[in-house]
């Protein structure tokens, strides 16, 4: 290696990459450019996080991730262009595309498999998302053993992969979600508005269901440990849950927040997904306020995977700090 780089500057070091690695004539490089001929295997890894809370096991899993062109369109849409470009410019990010990541969760409670939210299902998996059901496989649990699915709320990346193959995926689980939510987007009221695209999923998805459903509003419980919160906004009736554990605490967020950048240090930007604007501006700065003032972690649905961390109140919006190895040790 540092017979190959002596006396390279970084400028020439650069220009003799872009040229190739033919354009270095030590042998072993030349080597290298052969082995540069096998394919690449492009897949990803199984990506799933473990921790321990109190006598809880949590395993957060990757539906995959998707890459959106224009941030602009979709956050900030009540500030201008430059305004959303400027804000990922300082924190390094790209200004023409994002990248969506997608975190359904399973808690183990001792007695209960609760998998929250289903992620994008097998019509999503060619473009790289719908992996829930496979890292759920990889991080030791089966489908059968999900005893109780939670749906936070019912958008097509939650919702979609209830079923697998036209059957449901967790075929011995019952379902919680929130009557709100439920109500709205079953209703053949939506027929005829924007809405109306999500409620035949809905219709397609959850609704045959519905026999073994139950439906909560705030504080309704799911298992002991784990409580909802009316968190409207996002969609009607758009739920969170605090779990917790012999003293131990988590929340999560689902869709309070859509962006660790663009929703969290601009809790009032206008989103695109966000059914009504201003009460999900709310909602973000109630949660996201408490979540700080206590200094839980909290598991986002789109943070980026894997989608646990903390939140640290800063000018008119919030910091997000990766968890790291706190829930670890
Ligand atoms: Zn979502």
């Amino acid at each position: 290696m540092s017979t190959v780089f002596a006396g390279l500057t970084r400028r020439s070091l650069f220009k003799s990459s872009a040229l190739g690695a033919t354009a270095l004539a030590a042998p072993h490089i030349m080597t290298r450019a052969a082995q540069a001929e096998v394919p690449m295997v492009a897949t990803q890894p199984s990506a799933y996080k473990r921790f321990t809370l109190g006598a809880f096991e949590v395993t957060v899993l990757s539906d995959g991730h998707r890459v959106v062109e224009k941030p602009q369109g979709i956050f900030g849409t009540n500030v201008t262009e430059t305004d959303v470009s400027s804000l990922l410019e300082e924190n390094y990010l790209p200004v023409d595309k994002m990248q969506f990541t997608f975190a359904p969760t399973l808690i183990n409670t001792g007695d209960d498999l609760v998998l929250f939210d289903t992620g994008n299902g097998e019509g999503g998996r060619e473009g790289g998302v719908g992996q829930t059901l496979a890292n759920l496989q990889a991080s030791g649990y089966t489908p059968d053993q999900v005893s109780v699915v939670v749906l936070t709320h019912l958008h097509g990346d939650h919702i979609n992969g209830l079923t697998e193959g036209g059957a449901p995926a967790y075929p011995n689980a019952r379902y919680v979600t929130g009557q709100a939510e439920y109500d709205f987007w079953s209703s053949t009221d939506r027929v005829g508005t924007p809405a109306e695209n999500n409620h035949k999923a809905v219709v397609g998805k959850v609704v045959p269901l519905v026999e073994k459903m139950t439906f909560i509003g705030d504080g309704g419980s799911v298992v002991p440990g784990v409580t909802g919160m009316a968190a409207f906004g996002h969609t009607p009736g758009h739920m969170i849950f605090g779990i917790q554990s012999n003293g131990h605490k988590v929340m999560l967020t689902a869709d309070t927040a859509n962006h660790y950048v663009l929703s969290l240090q601009r809790p009032d930007w206008e989103v695109a997904f966000d059914a009504d604007k201003a009460a999900a501006a709310a909602t973000r700065k109630t949660v996201f306020d408490m979540i700080a003032a206590d200094r839980l972690a909290f598991i986002g649905y789109h943070m980026p995977f894997p989608s646990v961390g903390y939140i640290e109140k800063v000018g008119e919006g919030y910091r997000y700090i990766p968890e790291t190895y706190q829930l670890d040790i």
